[in-house]
């Protein structure tokens, strides 16, 4: 039986990652209004992914005999400076959402839900490269700056990304 105060951290949890995909859904909007279709792919592709993450809590608290429930999600910016405004955002986002995983975490340890070990100890990886990601293209923008040839060919990059292997 899934603990109570672990399935509303969880339901929670659902909610963080749709407006994950939300606020990479607006920045993908951005990137379009902006002319860097590649950017705009990149996030539009990041945007599936977080959704593919808020599956893998809704399906693990019904797996468990939980109750799913909705939140609202809030609204995310629309408009940025620059590109390299857009990857600070998705950084310090991805910083928080390390700490809702970390929360879990605990919480599942004190609730001694080895269950939900497995998924939590997924996701704590998945911030690592989620933080990782963020960071790296965010210094290339400091190197090539906010406009050049150096931005369309990262531009060209981004462009190529496929989707992650692990998405429902
Ligand atoms: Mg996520």
């Amino acid at each position: 039986m899934l603990p109570k105060g672990l399935q509303d951290a969880l339901n929670e949890q659902i909610k963080n990652e749709l407006y994950s995909a939300y606020l990479y859904l607006g920045m993908s909007a951005y990137f379009e209004a902006t002319n860097l279709p590649g950017f705009a792919h990149w996030m539009r592709v990041q945007a599936r992914e977080e959704v593919s993450h808020a599956m893998k809590f809704f399906d693990f608290i019904n797996d468990r005999e939980g109750r799913v429930q909705l939140q609202a999600i809030s609204q995310p910016p629309g408009d940025f400076r620059s590109p390299l405004d857009a990857f600070q955002q998705a950084l310090e986002h991805e910083r928080r959402v390390t700490g809702n995983i970390r929360h879990l975490r605990e919480l599942a340890m004190q609730t001694s839900d080895y269950e939900a070990e497995p998924l939590l100890e997924w996701f704590i990886g998945e911030q690592v490269e989620e933080e990782k990601t963020a960071s790296s293209i965010g210094e290339q923008l400091k190197r090539v700056g906010d406009q050049g040839v150096g931005l369309l060919i990262l531009d060209r990059e981004l462009g190529q990304r496929k989707a992650s292997a692990n998405e429902t």
